[in-house]
């Protein structure tokens, strides 16, 4: 079976081979893709696993009115369901444990600790603007855009 398929393959070779979009590695013939499937994979895997906040969620007036009252609890909830993330993206995102962002949301636990505070807005990218810049890294303020 594969025999005869590879026979078959060898007799259309395209003239000039296609390369990878990011490597430059010759592509299979049999890949259809702009990638070879390793960088294709590690595309799928970057998107999978960077999450963010989408620039709306930030516009929205009850995440601002979260913020505002520091309504953590409401303001996870609220990025979770405007910006379509789950739990698991968030924890990827801040650092912060999974089971911690849980209790968090349900109100069985209250976010003091300003160390905390400052993940979490850092980790969602929360605009300077609505957070001021005491509650963002001061890596983040230290390194201006240029
Ligand atoms: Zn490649």
């Amino acid at each position: 079976m594969s025999q005869q398929l590879r026979s078959a393959q060898t007799v259309v070779r395209p003239a000039a081979p296609r390369r990878c979009a990011e490597c430059a590695c010759r592509l299979s013939r049999y890949n259809e893709e702009p990638r070879c499937t390793a960088c294709q994979r590690g595309l799928l895997h970057r998107q999978r696993s960077r999450p963010s906040v989408p620039a709306h969620v930030w516009a929205d007036r009850e995440v601002r009115l979260a913020l505002l009252t520091r309504d953590f609890c409401r303001l996870c909830r609220l990025v979770r369901e405007l910006g379509g993330l789950r739990q698991e993206d968030l924890s990827e995102m801040t650092g912060l444990t999974q089971s911690f962002l849980s209790m968090l949301e349900s109100g069985a636990r209250r976010l003091t600790n300003i160390d905390k505070i400052v993940r979490l807005l850092d980790g969602l990218d929360a605009p300077v603007e609505l957070t001021g810049p005491m509650l963002r890294s001061a890596r983040g303020a230290a390194a201006p855009p240029r």
